[in-house]
């Protein structure tokens, strides 16, 4: 097909403000096209060359794409710049410009061979891998030699495309429709196929070639459009939506990732199907001592981690994987690690049309779980008062919820069903003020902190039954002088056993008579299975506790342990606590 066809339809399709003619000069499009260039056809409408988990980039920014021009064109580029200054689309200016002036000595645009579709495709890829030295030139010299035979109108495309501003507003389900109709295919069969292999150009040249969407297959290396979740507030309507059982999985705070392992080597995809791997390579060399099978897909959340305490760390904290040059002093001080929640695929079985249930047991038979890769924490549940214990211990613990999910679903590429519900809170609070705990317990330290303490069991104190009782396990805030020093000032009140004054639902691996004070703030104060104060002060079974707690630095030994803060105090703050915002 001549470049031209395909631009003249593209004009169209931008013209038109109906979806339906839309589809209509789209099926005509596709009908004109060549099996082997309708891929290519389908990329340049969605502005990529490749599906984004191959990561195919152009790298021309409009300065690049402006220099191409003015060699094509012989026009300086003082006038181009001051040209795209005034209308801010380097499209525009291609056409401008293609119109008016052409480089003398060229041959004038007429008398040239017209550019087909493969042509200009072939030359974009070629822009897109040429890297290293020199690169920039050769960008700009493919470029101009496509300026250089382009119409006005082509050029206005070729440069929009380039520089990534095609913006046909052709979403990947109108291409649907139009490839159904235009090839008489199913439209229900192609969609199961985009979700299995969501690449449509390759898709629309399978259908073009006239093959079968059935031999579209689970493929290790090429990600599925992800199963997603609706969302309730409350955990008996939950489990009446999922037939009065569930699987209730706590809910991360990360970063969603489909793993691919191949062949011995591990690809990870975002939610979004761009391929990441790059960003987690510690997460991959984990994921390949984790797993004992040769090819797998397998679906996680990546968690930051504090990387002397073990603990979870909000999902913010990833972020500093995102700058590629940093990535490497981003994994040793922000480290990840993956709670895996689902397995799709098993040697060569795809496993998407089994139960959860049966996918859950798979999983845990091919995961031996080590300190960076773990099965995502789930129970079985049939009554709403379990549910909801398992979200706030969920939610303390500094996860977002929960996501309770139909044990005999099968897994739903791409849909957002009721087969996986999320539980998550309406409201987030702020904690107002530090409290003054005292330290009951104490967990042993790895790592850098061998030897020592990692992490401190800390309680309020209830002048009404003269006893202490935990509210959290706080590792951070702690600087490694600061943890020395409490390893030697609980040494004398070390006792055998969990203090007779001490409640408490958690096992810690030293116990003390209570009597060292710290003072501590945390995020928010939340309700908690796993901790004794205020027990059913507010709901039954269940206490308050103090999510992402950190020492504030202030040792309190001007306070005894019947002066730190009471638990009656603590439901005060719990009460008063800020709502901060409106979770969406
Ligand atoms: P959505 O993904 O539903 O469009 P969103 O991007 O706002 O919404 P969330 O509201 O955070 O995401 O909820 C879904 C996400 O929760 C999943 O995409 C996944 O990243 C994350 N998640 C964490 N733990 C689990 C789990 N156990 N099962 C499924 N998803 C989980």
């Amino acid at each position: 097909m001549l470049f031209g066809d395909l631009v003249k339809a593209l004009a169209a399709i931008e013209a038109t403000t109906q979806r339906t003619v839309m589809v209509k000069l789209l099926v005509s499009l596709f009908k004109k096209a060549r099996p082997e260039e309708i891929d290519k056809i389908i990329y340049f409408i969605l502005g990529d060359l490749r599906p984004p988990w191959e990561g195919v980039e152009l790298g021309v920014a409009e300065k690049l794409c402006l220099r191409a021009v003015s060699k094509a064109t012989g026009v300086s580029i003082a006038e181009l710049e001051s040209l795209y200054k005034k209308s801010g689309d380097v499209g525009e200016v291609a056409r401008r410009v293609l119109s008016l002036s052409r480089r003398p000595g060229l041959l004038a645009f007429g008398q040239q061979r017209p550019l087909e579709v493969s042509e200009v495709y072939d030359t974009l890829l070629k822009v897109a891998q040429a890297s290293g030295e020199g690169a920039q030139d050769l960008k700009v010299s493919l470029l101009s030699s496509l300026f250089a035979r382009a119409s006005p109108e082509e050029g206005k495309y070729i440069a929009r495309f380039v520089v990534g501003k095609l913006r046909l507003g052709v979403a990947d389900m109108t291409l649907i429709d139009a490839l159904s109709e235009a090839f008489g295919v199913d439209k229900e069969a192609l969609e199961r196929a985009y979700h299995i292999y969501p690449d449509l150009g390759r898709l629309a040249r399978h259908v073009a070639e006239g093959r079968r969407l059935e031999e579209v297959k689970i493929t290790p290396g090429v990600p599925v459009l992800p199963m997603l979740a609706q969302r309730l507030s409350s955990a008996s309507e939950i489990l009446s939506k999922l037939g009065g059982v569930a699987i209730c999985e706590y809910k991360y705070d990360g970063e969603r990732a489909q793993i691919h392992i191949r062949e011995g080597s591990v690809k990870i995809f975002s939610r979004r199907l761009e391929d990441i791997t790059h960003a987690y390579p510690d997460v991959a060399k984990a994921v390949r001592e984790a797993v004992s099978v040769r090819e797998a897909i397998l679906e996680g959340e990546i968690v930051a981690v504090d990387p002397d305490t073990g603990d979870m760390l909000p999902f913010q904290e990833l972020m500093h994987r995102k700058r590629k040059h940093e990535v490497a002093a981003a994994a040793e001080m922000y480290p990840a690690v993956l709670h895996l929640f689902d397995v799709l695929y098993i040697d060569g079985e795809d496993l998407t049309g089994e139960p959860l249930i049966y996918r859950r047991v798979r999983l845990s038979e091919i995961v031996k779980e080590t300190d960076k890769v773990f099965i995502a924490k789930w129970r079985l549940f049939d009554g709403a008062d379990e549910v909801d214990n398992f979200f706030h211990e969920a939610v303390s613990l500094g996860m977002e919820g929960l996501v309770c999910k139909s044990p005999t679903s099968v897994y739903e590429m791409g849909a957002r069903g009721w087969n996986w519900i999320k539980y998550k809170r309406d409201y987030r609070s702020e904690m107002i003020d530090t409290v003054d705990l005292v330290v009951v317990g104490a967990f042993y330290g790895r790592g850098k902190r061998a030897g020592l303490y990692g992490a401190f069991l800390a309680a309020a104190y209830d002048p009404s039954t003269d006893m202490f009782y935990t509210v959290c396990k706080v590792g951070s805030g702690f600087t490694d002088a600061d943890l020395k020093k409490m390893y030697e000032m609980l040494q004398p009140y070390k006792t055998p056993h969990r203090h007779p004054r001490v409640v408490s639902k958690m096992e810690a691996d030293v116990w003390f008579v209570p009597q060292v004070v710290i003072e501590v703030i945390g995020a928010e104060i939340t309700l908690s299975p796993l901790h004794t104060c205020c027990l059913g002060a507010v709901k039954p079974g269940v206490g308050l506790a103090i999510r992402f707690p950190r020492f504030t630095g202030r040792y309190r030994l001007d306070k005894s342990p019947e002066q730190a803060t009471t638990a009656a105090e603590m439901l005060e703050l719990y009460k008063r606590q800020k709502k901060v915002a409106q979770l969406e």
